[in-house]
């Protein structure tokens, strides 16, 4: 694997051969998540196609040239010209294989694929998630002597991790920065002895077993598992979304708000999460329009205050968003006008959707006993409706998400879970 700059794209890239090309930044939680993946795949890949990373802040312009408008972004190239889709985000293990594969002859395919040997290990508990949820209950455990392995499809820390400011978690006078908070506790877990396995995809996962495949070739089976995925993001559904999401399309200020400097953005939402991270926006971006579909803000009456009073944030109530599409470099956005119907296009730079979350249930949605909302079932002790199978954090069913209470429900699972191996 190597880094490559401006100067050398046009030899490295153009004129070489095979090429998978990463565009990443710093303090971007998902490169830094792809980062392992990459160096892995380069080991079992690199004979055959050559793996090289650009540093996108450093490259700006050429990243503008190429059209890539976030971090991490991968692009695959065969004798000089782009084949494939692009990955951006949070970039799956599993669709860098399928680029990789289809890149080269079907028995070079299988002869890579043959150096990769099946593996099996055994722990006292799984932990599949490794937010504040999870690291609390792999430190409880770890603490108590149980054999324990974090499991997640990222690097540690969950949302904690992409939140700019956290004000409200006790024990800190002064706000803390979310990736240093989520950085300690991930620390924390790790040096008392959890074992950690991130950055992983999860090909399977058998509850009533207690067994999981991690990267088609791992297996891991255990006493107990404990789940502790969290939410991720809603989507709008307007048209364009899905195709521009990665792009131009950001649902984590923390990792784009730095793109947009002096540049017009769109925020959908009206809850904590739109209205703050607006706010963390305004350091960059010169001109923010909140788009929000009641004629009042949802969030709390500090945080409203503050934007009210922003100079750069202006605030379009009982509108949603339609449908997106690109223009050149613009962004057009069609909004609805929730009372008189009539639409209008919006122009700008980009958009951030913070228009809340669902529960990270797809692998075992169909095994648990979900509420209504999706949210997975647990009594007192965290136990969820299989046995030895614990749920933990803003995956569950309750009323009140926040670091924590997710970090609440991570002790009460491990001291249950501790008391039974006893
Ligand atoms: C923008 C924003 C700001 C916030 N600000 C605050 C605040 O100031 N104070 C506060 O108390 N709370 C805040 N919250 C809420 C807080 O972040 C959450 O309540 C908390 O992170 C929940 O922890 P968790 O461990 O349950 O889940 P998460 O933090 O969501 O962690 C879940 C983990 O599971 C992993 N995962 C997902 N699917 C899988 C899978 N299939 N297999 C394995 N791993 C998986 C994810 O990668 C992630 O690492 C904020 C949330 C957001 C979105």
């Amino acid at each position: 694997m190597k880094e490559i700059n401006t100067n050398e794209f046009d030899q490295e890239v153009l004129n070489g051969g095979k090429v998978v090309l990463d565009f990443y930044s710093t303090e971007c939680p998902p490169c830094d998540a792809l980062a392992p993946k990459f160096d892995g795949l380069a080991k079992l890949y690199g004979n055959d196609i050559k793996f090289l990373k650009i540093f996108r802040q450093q490259n700006r312009e050429l990243a503008d040239k190429l059209g890539v408008k976030t971090s991490p972004t991968l692009l695959f190239f065969d004798k000089g010209k782009e084949v494939g889709s692009r990955f951006s985000g949070g970039v799956k293990r599993s669709d860098i294989i399928n680029s990789l594969d289809s890149m080269l002859p079907k028995d070079k395919v299988k002869e890579i694929k043959a150096q990769i040997k099946p593996s099996v290990s055994d722990y006292d508990v799984i932990i599949l998630g490794a937010g504040p949820g999870g690291l609390t209950a792999g430190l409880y455990l770890c603490q108590a002597k149980i054999n324990t392995v974090l499991v997640d499809i990222a690097l540690p820390g969950g949302q904690v991790s992409t939140t700019h400011e956290v004000s409200n978690y006790p024990g800190f006078i002064e706000p803390q920065a979310g990736y240093m908070l989520s950085h300690n506790m991930s620390e924390q877990t790790k040096m008392c002895g959890t074992v950690y396995k991130v950055a992983v995809d999860i090909t399977r996962v058998d509850l009533e077993k207690k067994e999981i495949i991690i990267d088609e070739y791992e297996t891991i089976r255990a006493k107990k598992i404990v789940i502790a995925t969290g939410t991720s993001p809603n989507a709008t559904g307007a048209d364009g979304e899905r195709e521009l999401k990665g792009k131009v399309i950001s649902y984590c200020a923390t990792c784009d708000a730095k793109y947009f400097g002096d540049k017009e953005v769109v925020v959908i939402g009206g809850g904590n999460s739109a209205i703050e991270e607006a706010d963390f926006i305004s350091k960059f971006a010169s001109k923010i329009t909140i788009v929000h579909q009641f004629d009042k803000f949802t969030a709390n009456k500090k945080a409203q205050e503050k934007i009210f009073a922003n100079p750069k944030i202006s605030v379009l109530f009982h509108h949603e968003p339609r449908s997106f599409k690109r223009d050149g470099d613009k962004m057009i956005t069609e909004m609805e006008d929730l009372v008189t119907k009539e639409r209008k296009s919006m122009v700008s730079d980009g958009v951030f959707i913070f228009i809340g979350m669902k529960p990270n249930i797809e692998l075992f949605k169909d095994k648990l006993e979900l509420d209504k909302w999706g949210y997975i079932k647990t009594n007192e002790d965290m136990c969820t409706s299989i046995p030895g199978v614990y749920a933990v954090g803003d995956v569950i069913s309750k009323k009140y998400r926040q670091i924590t209470t997710a970090v609440a429900d991570g002790t009460i699972a491990a001291i249950a879970i501790a008391k039974e191996m006893d």
